[in-house]
């Protein structure tokens, strides 16, 4: 279902965090409304430069004339009317209120501390959260995709084991240069509700989770997250029935720890419906969520490491036949 968060998150996430008047007529009615409401959007300044009201083809400089009765009238030159007129409403542009959001993320995420910001407009520390008795700062960082990231994480990183909320895209791991923290996407977890922006705090745990069960298996030699992606997307094209093999299955489980979250996981990647009990059955051919979950060697998706011991196979278990 299409939230007016949706409508945000990209505008969030762009170097000029700007919305135009012929972007926002296209929107569906009451999404540019709400997030007015929201206080996500303000108005900006008007624009001086505008898409052609006449033809829509070209973006032109706005030139003001003197017009009837001593008012100013705005066109742009325009090559198929020659001069097209801009009404005020055409030139209007709303901005993004990142603190605005910041603040609101921080409120239903039910964090302590203060709100601060870290780099202007770019990254801002929310307040933190406890887990397993560490104390750890949650921070909202805009462009961590952007060429001058580097800069926004020199800061991050200064943080208490932070875990970092972006608007939509998340930065590649190479940009941590070591540890990656948790990251959560909004566009993922955010939902609104009646009063406003929701995050439930559980997402702050799956992605901690998440983070930890990650290096773990990067440690075990188990296909990363990415490398999972891939082998999905690579399955679905060759195969004529497109149906995805036990090994992906078991290996999207083992990656989420749930039949649930691994069905929807696999839908999403595969596009197509990957249903619980088709999971459910993969892992239960694997010998079970015990052994699925335990014997890291007993699958084949295991990817294989010269270091890896010859010997560990042997540990192989007994799986039931059903
Ligand atoms: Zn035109």
């Amino acid at each position: 279902m299409t939230s007016a968060l949706d409508y945000l998150w990209p505008l969030v996430d762009a170097p000029r965090p700007m919305v135009a008047a012929h972007v926002v007529a296209a929107w569906p009615a009451g999404v540019h409304q709400r997030l007015l409401d929201l206080g996500f959007l303000v108005q900006a300044a008007d624009a001086d430069r505008v898409i052609c009201p006449e033809c829509q083809g070209h973006i032109e400089e706005v030139i003001a004339c003197d017009g009837p009765g001593g008012a100013v009238r705005f066109y742009v030159a325009c090559p198929e009317v020659s001069r097209a007129h801009v009404p005020a409403t055409a030139r209007r542009q709303w901005a993004v209120n990142a603190p605005r959001l910041a603040e609101a993320l921080a409120a239903t995420l039910k964090l302590t501390g203060v709100c601060t910001e870290l780099v202007p407009n770019r990254s801002w520390r929310l307040g933190c959260t406890t887990w397993q008795d560490a104390t750890r700062d949650v921070v909202l960082a805009r462009g961590l995709h952007w060429d001058d990231a580097p800069t926004v994480r020199a800061v991050i990183v200064r943080a208490r084991k932070p875990i970092v909320f972006v608007p939509d895209a998340k930065p590649s791991d190479d940009l941590w240069r070591g540890r990656v923290p948790p990251i959560l996407a909004l566009s993922q977890v955010a939902t609104l509700g009646d009063t406003g922006m929701e995050v439930d705090p559980l997402e702050i745990v799956a992605a901690v989770q998440d983070t930890e069960a990650r290096a773990i298996n990067s440690n075990a030699g188990v296909i990363g997250m990415e490398q999972l992606k891939v082998m999905i997307r690579q399955q679905v094209k060759a195969e004529v029935k497109a149906s995805l093999s036990d090994d992906l299955l078991v290996a999207a489980y083992r990656q989420h720890g749930s039949i649930r979250a691994a069905a929807a996981f696999l839908s999403q990647q595969s596009d197509q419906d990957v249903s619980k009990d088709q999971v459910r059955r993969a892992v239960q051919r694997a010998g079970g969520v015990a052994a699925v979950l335990n014997d890291q060697s007993s699958d084949s998706v295991v990817r294989t490491t010269p270091s890896r011991k010859r010997g560990r196979t042997a540990k192989k278990i007994d799986r039931p036949n059903t």
